[in-house]
């Protein structure tokens, strides 16, 4: 195993920290009083400044650096793994690349199980950043961490799909430029348990699909990426061409789909949390109280270097998936792709409270990015699979290991 960047990360990086520092970081006030003054504050990706900085990142080259195929960079995972971490340092960084969830993963399905003239409409534009998209699987009336369990039905009539059911918690959603959706759905239920499942192509604006909702995330609405839409879909009816693959093919595409997307979130929140190191140890440099700098206590200290040992330890269980995704693929890469999903928001989330808490109540509010990043990392223990689907996995292949070893 060799983490050591290769010539062409050395310099995608160097030219990414810069554009970081220089573009999006200084930015991220000026993103939030804009998106303010707007009458739509669903439209994220039409406030001015993001263009601003989208057209700079296009002009670096430093766009679409998370698809490793054709229309994209071509990277590999542990060449991403760094670049990633630096966008993930700012709410703005994975969007000012076009590589913001939930439109990288689907652009991933696209690409890979998408039809000619399936890309021609939705990939094409998506690539060019020129509308966003939505993944729409979660539904409020069954346990959905089960994705077997989802029962909006997709069937078929004639020449068309009738798509009926409810999903919630589907980002991205409420952005009025979130033009199209991918929908898991069920065409048949009478077969096999991981057959029902298939995936459609659903255009906003197709009849019959409402709208209902944002969810929030501890008061947060999320409008600065699009929210969290709770979806209704009545008689809702699209031609056959908008089946993504096969009838039955749903849960093997939604599965193909998470593996880069967990590892995307990983990277993209060690970057965060390297950011909460910064802002903890500046503060407690400044502070003095009871006749000393906050940063002389040794509560203070503990925090600071548990901080840096579990970054580290992260940062090397992340390369080391990544490197087997590039080596044996996602699927020999399982059992890390789900480890790292376990380990990365708890840790960052423990980092957080601890920057927080370092911060004094000012650590809570909205004049640090700290709270609005425990929100979202709190999250992260749910989307993609709650952590105790991927430990009850992860126990089994080890318990299957274990047994083999012994037999
Ligand atoms: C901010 C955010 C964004 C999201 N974005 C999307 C999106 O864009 N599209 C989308 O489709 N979904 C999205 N989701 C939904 C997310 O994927 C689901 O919440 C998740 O899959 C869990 O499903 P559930 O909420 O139905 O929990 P349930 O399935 O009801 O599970 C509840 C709890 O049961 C426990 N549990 C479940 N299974 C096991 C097990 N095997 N062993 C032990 N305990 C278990 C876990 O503690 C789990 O948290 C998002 C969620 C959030 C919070």
């Amino acid at each position: 195993m060799d983490f050591k960047p290769d010539a062409r990360t050395e310099e995608l990086v160097a030219s990414l920290q810069d554009f970081q520092k220089t573009h999006v970081e200084p930015n991220e006030g000026v993103f939030h009083e804009q998106l303010a003054a707007q009458d739509d504050k669903w439209a994220w990706d039409t406030v001015p400044v993001l263009g601003e900085i989208r057209a700079e990142a296009r002009k670096r080259g430093l766009w679409n650096l998370f698809l490793p195929g054709e229309g994209g960079a071509g990277l590999t995972n542990l060449q991403y793994a760094p670049l990633a971490e630096i966008t993930g340092r700012s709410h703005l960084g994975p969007a000012a690349l076009n590589c913001a969830a939930p439109d990288t993963g689907n652009m991933e399905v696209l690409h890979d199980f998408g039809n000619d003239a399936q890309q021609k409409e939705w990939l094409e534009p998506l690539l060019e950043g020129q509308i966003r998209s939505a993944f729409a699987m979660t539904e409020p009336g069954v346990a959905s961490s089960d994705a077997t369990n989802i029962e909006t039905s997709i069937a078929l009539d004639g020449d068309e799909y009738v798509i009926n059911g409810r999903k919630w918690w589907i980002t991205g959603a409420m952005n009025p430029n979130a033009k199209i959706f991918i929908v898991m759905g069920k065409t048949d239920p009478t077969a096999e348990r991981h057959k029902q499942q298939s995936m459609i192509l659903v255009p906003r604006d197709t009849p019959g699909l409402e709208i209902k909702r944002g969810m929030e995330v501890f008061g947060y609405d999320d409008h600065d990426h699009g929210g969290h839409a709770e979806l209704i879909f009545t008689d809702v009816r699209v031609p056959v061409g908008n089946l993504i693959g096969t009838e039955g093919m749903g849960f093997a595409i939604a599965q193909a789909r998470l593996g880069p997307g967990r590892i995307h979130h990983c990277m993209r929140s060690i970057g965060l949390a390297e950011r909460a190191i910064e802002l903890m140890c500046a503060r407690v440099e400044d502070r003095v109280a009871f006749g000393k700098p906050l940063s002389e206590q040794g509560v203070i200290r503990d925090w600071i270097a548990e901080s840096r040992v579990r970054i580290e330890q992260l940062r090397l269980l992340v390369l080391k998936t990544a490197w087997l995704m590039d080596t044996v693929g996602n699927k020999g890469a399982h059992t890390e792709i789900q480890a790292i999903k376990i380990a990365t928001p708890a840790t960052v989330q423990w980092i957080l409270d601890k920057a927080i808490q370092a911060h004094g109540a000012g650590g809570l509010s909205q004049d640090f990015p700290l709270a609005r990043a425990y929100a979202g990392i709190r999250t992260l223990r749910f989307a993609d699979g709650p952590d105790e689907v991927h430990k009850n996995a992860l126990a089994k292949a080890e318990l299957r290991k274990q047994a083999a070893r012994r037999a």
